[in-house]
């Protein structure tokens, strides 16, 4: 049962001394309730309280961790149903799979689209994060494989798949830091699987016929001491992974159940042999709560549009994406060239930004805080008027950089020219186009005002 932020107060120490980044106990209470900030931060409460409310705040969907470094990969931490009512904390991971019984060149290829496979959008690297080696019956090949795609494919977190405890072992212990999920623990040999977890510290996945029957399995785990594990209640079909997914996680954040209450792991690459359609019933999962999905193979063409799913789904809807206010020079400019001004919401930088450097024309672009609305929003919530723009433009230096003074603004706001002049009498203000797309040829046409 969550504690409320005065129950919580109960058992802070009340110094108000602000060490934990928070002027007041209340007010730090209100985010240990809120879920946004951690107990820990306080270095005064006492274990026992500690262990309470750690409890009590723990999110209902358990955080896991795997890898380390630039291998790192963490599901979990899921408070709510709908990304509106709070944020998705941890984008669904996408796993990439390879089989000890899979032909070597098939493997390479497999493993050179895991490290090549990656794009740059609105500033954040999206790519592929995981792959599941999966066990074909022989130990010494699993293992084999494991070590090379550890050695391959340095970003990968890890997933072996294996029935077999001791193969799981030895591939296990091949990981060493970069710790594994070891999936596999099933009704058969799920004791064995948590001890083997317990004694190389890693998670593990938990897998049942059906949803019932995974519930015992995770129980099983539960009552052997392990926590950390994420489960996979044997869905084949999409329908049926789609509606245990929904069933899951309501039990855990509705009701607290504990059993369901781990990140999910699920088999696209299971349940369809057409790889269109392996990434379309992906992008289904992605959406309703999988934290992975493993997938036979990545092609640029179908994996492109996941990774987009993925940024747009797991964005936090309360936190614009922004860029820093500053100036920015693009394509080595100078003191002649043209100066453009826009606001800092991410995607508005990115394709301005992305127009002028692919005109190949040096330009300074200004990023003006705009609190992360775009150029109309800003504009209409008085974040993007002329004042505040004219203030920007004579602190930010720009009239040190270059010897002309004019101005170019988004043609969104021809309506503020008049008003900018007065503000920025020693400045031309021109209209720009009203769309990125157009840059490059309004650049190469631009000369400074006479
Ligand atoms: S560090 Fe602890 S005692 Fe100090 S203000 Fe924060 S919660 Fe209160």
């Amino acid at each position: 049962m969550a504690l409320t932020g005065i129950q919580i107060l109960k058992m802070l120490p009340k110094k108000n001394c602000g060490e934990c980044g928070i002027p007041t106990c209340l007010a730090f209470a209100m985010k240990v309730a809120a879920g946004q900030a951690e107990i820990e931060t306080c270095p005064y409460v006492s274990d026992e309280a500690k262990a309470t409310i750690g409890e009590a705040s723990a999110p209902p969907i358990r955080t896991i961790k795997l890898g380390s470094g630039d291998a790192e990969f963490i599901s979990g931490g899921e408070t709510c149903l709908f990304r509106h009512e709070k944020r998705f904390e941890h984008p669904t991971g996408i796993a990439l799979l390879v089989r000890s019984d899979e032909d070597e060149a098939e493997i390479d290829g497999k493993l050179k689209r895991f490290n090549d496979l990656e794009y740059e959008r609105v500033g954040v690297m999206m790519r592929t994060n995981l792959i599941a080696v999966k066990d074909a019956g022989d130990g010494g090949a699993f293992t084999a494989l494991v070590n090379k795609v550890l050695e391959a494919a340095p970003k990968a977190a890890i997933i072996l798949m294996s029935e077999d405890v001791e193969n799981m072992k030895a591939a296990a212990e091949a990981c060493g830091e970069r710790t594994p999920l070891l999936y596999g623990a099933t009704a058969d040999n799920a004791e064995a699987m948590a001890a083997l977890a317990k004694e190389v510290g890693a998670p593990v996945g938990a897998r049942g016929r059906n949803i019932d029957d995974l519930v015992d399995v995770a129980s099983t785990l539960l009552d052997g001491g392990i926590k950390d594990m994420m489960i996979d209640t044997g869905a084949r079909t999409m329908r049926a992974a789609f509606e245990d997914n929904v069933v899951a996680r309501r039990a855990a954040v509705k009701e607290k159940y504990k059993p369901l209450g781990f990140p999910t792991i699920t088999f696209p690459c299971e349940m369809t042999d057409d790889p269109m359609m392996e990434v379309m019933i992906a992008s289904v999962l992605m959406a309703k709560y999988a934290g992975i999905v493993v997938l036979s193979d990545i092609q640029g063409d179908l994996l492109f549009p996941l990774l987009l799913e993925q940024l747009n789904i797991f964005t936090d809807p309360q936190r614009p994406m922004v860029v820093q206010e500053d100036i920015y020079p693009i394509n080595g400019p100078d003191e002649n060239s043209p100066v453009l001004i826009t606001c800092n919401f991410s995607l508005t930088y990115f394709i301005v930004s992305g127009e002028i450097e692919g005109s190949k024309v040096p330009s300074w672009l200004l990023i003006k805080d705009t609190e992360g609305l775009s150029v109309l929003t800003a504009w209409a919530a008085g974040k993007f008027g002329a004042d505040l723009i004219a203030m920007f433009v004579n602190k930010s230096g720009i009239a040190d950089k270059v010897k002309h003074r004019e101005l170019i603004i988004p043609g969104y706001l021809a309506t503020i020219k008049g008003e900018l002049e007065e503000e920025l009498p020693d400045w031309t203000i021109t209209i720009g186009p009203r769309e990125a797309g157009h840059l490059p040829a309004f650049l190469k046409e631009w000369k400074p005002a006479a």
